[in-house]
């Protein structure tokens, strides 16, 4: 088939996002064996991926000579590249243990930059506690992790594989919901909020006491306001550690003391206790309290949680009362795997003292609880809903779309009026900051042009992404460059923002400033995290433009931040030969000499080398 024919029947102009998936097992890549049950197949899942026309477009990804896998287009903004990292060995999830978590964290953190989104293929079985733990272990987390998986394999005609991974790349690479999350039959739901609740149903996973964050149906529609945001101004970190030394204790009627004292004796350090209706236990038990007071008193965090699926544990009984004076701490509506997972996490902090620990475990750190202090604001308050009342406005699509328009636009003269009051007033009114205008820009895009530093915080910290992209694909941190705030640019780094797109683009960014003489672009560059090594389209650095068109201000920034002296353009060129080619003497000058002082280091570590590991042997030129 000719390259025209494929070329014009693919919209090669759409803005690309890329997503990683994390393929750990599951049912969604088993086949049966030859006796007949499923169990994981290596190297399976990928060739039929390849295969499958709904999960990979071949014309596109020819077009565009990728050698990762391509979502074929849909009614989204972005085309979604995917790559898939398979797990050896695949596990069936029953096998998972924290090590796996902290594999799969572990393999986040170390891609986060490099993707927009994440994937994790995960067997259904013990998918909850893998979220909720992710969901805890992620800090400040700015991007999507979204979790799926399937009841029938993906390879069978019918089933739910092909909708569960198609819908959560969608999600993924088009939506920021900076959560851990699970997709499953239709439904994004928050991760730690979220239950096995069916052994073989396709609508498998439920989140009981939250509603879900996004519903995929003829729309996408995304719940914006029940998104969680972490919104401390640092950047993503895995928390690596998690404590093992936790327990699920259920009560029952005929418990006995001994099997209550089993669970509760060392080296348990966190138990969740699963207690009747709304938090209760037998008040006439005192053997039963004493055991639970002697361990609160060693310092075991003992958390109360409903054995009901729906609700939450409160103290309007005795019963329940009693346990609050026994020093057990109110889980309010937490899943028994959240409330589990949320134990290894909090005990694993070192520098949390017992009291603090405490506290934490009652607060709501990532969505997974409600406490009863917690409701901001309520529709009546809701700024909108007065407008469209004004306007006859009834119908939830028509509110929707007028939110669209006022939202961004009513943050905007705050921003642009450096306003911090205002905006805090909106947000008793419900304004969310996060809303985009048409352009696909945030009031984060805006007041970083504007240069604010107290608004850029003001709206970071009330959970703006530093991730959302406009229509041009430009990031807030593109604009802060843009208009050189450095200040701006720092705070925005500092909040786990950085550099997209292309390297060779920035390489471009880098020449064209350092051709200009622009040392404070370079250095807004720089601030960025930009490697001032990065060459163009042309294999030229900056070091080479600012040599070429002799700007020694920019040259010594360059060399003083590591820019080499020998890198070499696609003419073979070196940034002294150019230098030398235009006379440009003093440049020249400092380039010699800096590659002077690059030798004399090389010799040094050379030496250095030698003499600390002299049974190595290493050339000085090497
Ligand atoms: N036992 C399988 C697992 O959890 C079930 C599934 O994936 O649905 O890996």
């Amino acid at each position: 088939m000719s390259t025209m024919i494929s070329c014009s029947t693919i919209n090669l102009d759409k803005p690309e996002s890329k997503v990683m998936v994390i393929y750990t097992g599951g049912t969604i890549g088993m086949l049966r064996n030859e006796d007949g049950v499923l169990a994981p197949a290596p190297n399976m899942l990928i060739p039929a991926l390849k295969n499958n026309p709904y999960l990979h477009d071949k014309l596109y990804a020819e077009a565009t000579d990728t050698t990762s896998l391509v979502l074929p287009d849909c009614d989204e903004k972005y085309r979604v590249i995917y790559t898939v990292l398979e797990y050896d060995p695949l596990l069936d999830s029953s096998n998972m243990t924290v090590d796996d978590w902290m594999h799969i964290g572990k393999d986040i953190r170390d891609h986060y930059e490099k993707y927009d989104g994440f994937v994790i293929l995960h067997g259904t079985d013990t998918l909850a506690y893998s979220a909720s733990a992710l969901s805890f272990m992620f800090e400040n987390i700015g991007k999507s992790v979204i979790m799926t998986g399937s009841q029938i394999p993906i390879f069978e005609i019918r089933g739910d594989g092909l909708s569960n991974m198609l819908g959560s790349l969608i999600l993924a690479g088009n939506y920021i919901i900076p959560e851990v999350t699970v997709y499953f039959n239709n439904k994004l739901l928050r991760g730690n909020r979220t239950s096995k609740v069916h052994v073989s149903s396709l609508n498998a996973f439920d989140s009981p006491n939250f509603p879900p964050l996004a519903t995929v149906g003829i729309k996408i529609e995304v719940n914006t306001k029940a998104i969680f945001h972490q919104c401390d101004l640092e950047k993503f970190r895995v928390q690596s550690v998690l404590n093992k030394n936790v327990c699920l204790l259920r009560l029952f009627p005929c418990i006995t003391t001994s099997t209550i004292q089993e669970f509760l004796r060392p080296p348990a350090m966190g138990v969740v206790l699963q207690t009747y209706g709304s938090g209760n236990v037998p008040s006439n038990r005192k053997d039963l309290l004493d055991e639970i007071s002697e361990a609160t008193s060693r310092g075991v965090l003992v958390v109360n949680i409903t054995q009901c699926t729906k609700g939450s544990v409160s103290d309007i009984y005795e019963t329940g009362e009693a346990l609050k004076k026994a020093g057990v701490i109110p889980g309010f509506d937490m899943t028994p795997e959240a409330a589990l997972t949320k134990l290894t996490y909090t005990l694993s902090k070192p520098d949390w003292d017992t009291t603090k620990k405490r506290e934490m475990m009652q607060a709501n750190i990532r969505g997974e609880l409600t406490s009863h202090d917690q409701f901001l604001h309520t529709n009546e308050n809701d700024f909108v809903d007065i407008v469209a009342h004004a306007l006859n406005i009834n119908t939830s699509e028509e509110r929707k779309q007028l939110g669209a328009i006022l939202y961004p636009a009513i943050a905007s003269i705050a921003v642009s009026d450096g306003n911090t009051e205002m905006l805090d007033n909106l947000k008793k009114y419900g304004v969310d900051f996060s809303a985009s205008n048409m352009d696909d820009r945030t009031a984060l895009h805006l007041a970083c042009c504007e240069g604010n530093l107290a608004i850029v915080e003001y709206l970071i910290s009330h959970g703006v992404s530093v991730h959302a992209k406009d229509r041009f694909d430009h990031t807030p941190l593109l604009d802060a460059i843009q208009f050189d705030h450095h200040d701006v640019i720092q705070l925005l780094v500092q909040s786990g923002a950085h550099l997209i797109g292309n390297p060779r683009v920035i390489g471009g960014e880098l020449c064209k400033a350092a051709a200009k003489g622009n040392k404070r672009r370079l250095e807004s560059l720089f601030l960025a995290g930009a490697d001032m090594n990065q060459p163009d389209f042309s294999e030229r650095t900056a070091l080479h433009m600012a040599a070429l068109h002799d700007h020694p201000e920019c040259v010594s920034f360059l060399l003083l931040h590591k820019a080499r002296t020998d890198a070499v353009d696609l003419l073979k060129l070196t940034p002294l030969d150019m230098a030398r080619m235009k006379e440009n003497k003093h440049v020249a000058e400092l380039l010699e000499f800096a590659r002077e002082d690059e030798d004399r280091q090389k010799t040094d570590l050379g030496i250095k080398l030698e003499t600390s590991f002299p049974e190595v042997v290493i050339t000085k030129n090497s």
